[in-house]
């Protein structure tokens, strides 16, 4: 069944300072099985918007919806949301010692099932095995403690991991992580192309043109100023990486003049 995340003129501000919004009016549309591409300058508020949605309490909607298949989930607590199929990386635990991966992402399977229903151990592992044949993850990684000592491509492996087992309909992610390095980016980028093809939608928010080689996504948005601006193809990745971000915001300042 395919499903739609609508994001509606959307208004976001601090929590701090409900007067000054950060999102003004941004409409988005995804649907399962499309990857969109958010990509924009630095302040522009691309993560805003993705912590807005997950429901951090940082962060107010001031004005607009996100409807999940037409439902709205602005009165859905953090966790409601995932349990209706959102996957939102800010969720994640920095760093859990003595926990390990295996235990980790049982206890997340857990709390995603219904009250009263009891997950089989022997189910969930073969279960596990399987998403981690398909991501081509070692058996020995789910011993290790949560994030504890992780390089940046573990901690991926890690979140794309979890992701494989919750089964969302829909993944926010924010790529914000600097010290991404080459291996890292392939591992979210192989990740996401291998549970796309399982009907999820994506919306990943970047600012390397370096991560849409490895991931080619369906649409490419550029988000300045609040909204999103300008929204094309892949081909829209390759000519902001050679014509740099100023040639949005002179051909914004031409159309507004
Ligand atoms: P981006 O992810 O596109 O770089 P952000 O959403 O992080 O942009 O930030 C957009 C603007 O909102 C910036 O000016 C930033 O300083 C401000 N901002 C975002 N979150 C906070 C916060 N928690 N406290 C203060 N200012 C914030
Ligand atoms: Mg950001």
């Amino acid at each position: 069944m395919s499903s739609t995340l609508e994001i509606r003129a959307l208004h976001v501000a601090l929590a701090s300072s409900p007067d000054k919004s950060i999102v003004k009016g941004l409409d988005l549309t995804i649907r399962t099985g499309e990857v969109h591409a958010i990509m924009g300058p630095n302040g522009t508020g691309k993560s805003t918007l993705s912590k807005a949605i997950a429901g951090h309490p940082d962060y107010v909607i001031t004005s607009g919806d996100v409807l999940l298949d037409g439902k709205s989930i602005l009165e859905m607590e953090p966790d409601e949301r995932a349990r209706a199929g959102l996957f939102l990386a800010f969720q994640y635990p920095s760093e859990i010692p003595g926990v390990s991966i295996a235990n980790f992402l049982r206890a997340a399977v857990q709390a995603r099932m219904a009250e009263g229903e009891e997950l089989d151990a022997t189910a969930y592992y073969k279960r596990l095995y399987a998403k981690m044949d398909m991501l081509k993850i070692d058996r020995k990684f789910t011993s290790r403690s949560v994030n504890e000592g992780f390089s940046g491509g573990e901690k991926k492996r890690c979140e794309i991991l979890q992701m494989a087992m919750l089964e969302p309909t829909f993944a926010l992610m924010d790529e914000t992580d600097s010290g991404l390095d080459i291996d890292a980016l392939k591992i979210v980028a192989e990740g996401v192309n291998t549970l796309k093809s399982g009907s999820l939608g994506v919306l990943l928010i970047t600012h390397y043109q370096r991560l849409l080689n490895h991931i080619v996504p369906d649409y490419v948005h550029v988000m300045y100023d609040g909204r999103i601006v300008k929204s094309g193809d892949k081909t829209l990745a390759l000519e902001l990486e050679a014509k740099g971000y100023d040639w949005v915001k002179t051909d914004l300042a031409a159309a507004t003049a």
